[in-house]
């Protein structure tokens, strides 16, 4: 199986790289224009109705295609948001930003990039990128107006796991539960606190204004992002270290969107609340299945139904009680709401990957049949 990473570092571009980077901008927004207006969905169509429209453009034809190719990806996401929301803005590529398969080298610690034909820019490559790509096949290079960011590949065997674990995040949180039984808890309130310091930006402005969404998505958000970001990558890294460790594949919610995002009546507000949540939220996943494929370790998503008031041993319907705790009134069992969720999970994840006698009790509670026979059992 092959499997990707990548790794970044800042950089300062050159006069002829923010050219480049802004014919780029421009042939991927002619791309999407072209796109629209002759509805074109498929690569191949893109191409040919938009190859000779990029003529005028004096750039390696490796960035005409990655062009295309980068505008037929944004057309599908289009598309697929539009049939959701028919109000949905057309898509147009503000900042810059190139990623190209082809035509890059890495030589003696620096980046060899093509402008033109014969003609190339070199970048030079800090000592930490260099050791983490230095055993790796090289896939692509990604660069904004400040960071250069490499993708790596190898090829892994899958593991078969002995087992699992269930992974629920919570917004102070992520609590996994194992096959072997136990649990563990990592503590993301300091993520939690780096996203609150966009209060003090918020507050000046109505929800939804202009000005906002341009804070969250402009420098300084991604400042807020980079600090969470980093605190997810401690998180995850430690998880998926324990996960290789035991040889436990991994279990996941499927991100709904809603779930949770809105759960927590404090101070912020509902929409900041949504957003920020949901990227920090879609970002520890990422994190987490990357460095677990890189490991050769499955990785699962299951419904999020039902998972945070099941009773995770016997099924039923929990029942809230003080300090995050749940008690189920058929069983009697009283566990933390955290924990019993990512034991749900655990519990999916391993019906879903059909090893039924590897989790022991936790099996028992998500199918029907099984929890009857369980029940009698207690009965007896
Ligand atoms: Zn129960």
């Amino acid at each position: 199986m092959r499997v990707f990473k990548s790794v970044w570092q800042r950089y300062a571009p050159t006069p002829e790289i923010a050219w480049l980077l802004e014919q780029f901008r421009q042939m991927l927004n002619d791309c999407i224009r072209i796109g629209l207006a002759e509805n074109v969905t498929s690569l191949k169509s893109l191409s040919l109705k938009a190859y000779r429209q990029l003529s005028g453009y004096d750039v390696a034809s490796y960035y005409k295609s990655c062009a295309i190719s980068a505008a037929t990806g944004i057309l599908r996401n289009y598309r697929k948001a539009k049939r959701k929301n028919p109000c949905v803005k057309e898509p147009y590529a503000r900042r810059p930003r190139l990623t190209t398969c082809y035509g890059f080298k890495v030589r003696d610690g620096e980046l060899s990039l093509p402008i033109r034909a014969r003609e190339h820019v070199r970048i030079y490559l800090n000592q930490h990128l260099q050791a983490t790509i230095n055993d790796f096949a090289l896939r692509s290079v990604t660069l904004t107006k400040d960071r250069l960011s490499l993708a790596y590949t190898n090829e892994v065997q899958q593991l078969r796991p002995r087992g699992f674990i269930g992974i629920d995040r919570n917004l102070d949180n992520v609590t996994v539960a194992a096959t072997d039984g136990t649990v563990q808890q990592h503590d993301l309130s300091e993520a939690t606190r780096a996203k609150a310091v966009y209060r003090g930006v918020r507050s000046h402005f109505k929800r939804n204004d202009v000005r906002i969404r341009r804070e969250i998505s402009g420098k300084y958000g991604q400042k807020q992002r980079d600090k969470v970001r980093q605190i997810l990558h401690r998180a995850s890294k430690s998880i998926v270290e324990e996960a290789k460790a035991k040889q436990y594949g991994i279990t996941m919610e499927k991100l709904t969107g809603i779930r949770k995002l809105y759960r927590r009546g404090n101070w912020q507000g509902r929409w900041y609340r949504g957003r920020m949540n949901s990227w920090s939220y879609a970002e520890l996943q990422r994190q987490i299945e990357y460095k677990a494929r890189w490991e050769g370790l499955p990785v699962i998503y299951v419904h999020p139904h039902g998972t945070s008031s099941r009773c995770s041993i016997c099924g039923e319907h929990m029942k809230p009680e003080e300090n995050r705790m749940l008690q189920c009134p058929s069983c009697g069992y009283m566990v933390d709401r955290d924990v019993n969720a990512a034991k749900n999970i655990l519990v999916a994840g391993t019906l879903r990957f059909g090893v039924v006698d590897l989790a022991g009790e936790a099996v028992v509670a998500a199918s029907a049949t099984v929890r009857k026979s369980a029940k009698s059992m207690r009965g007896s």
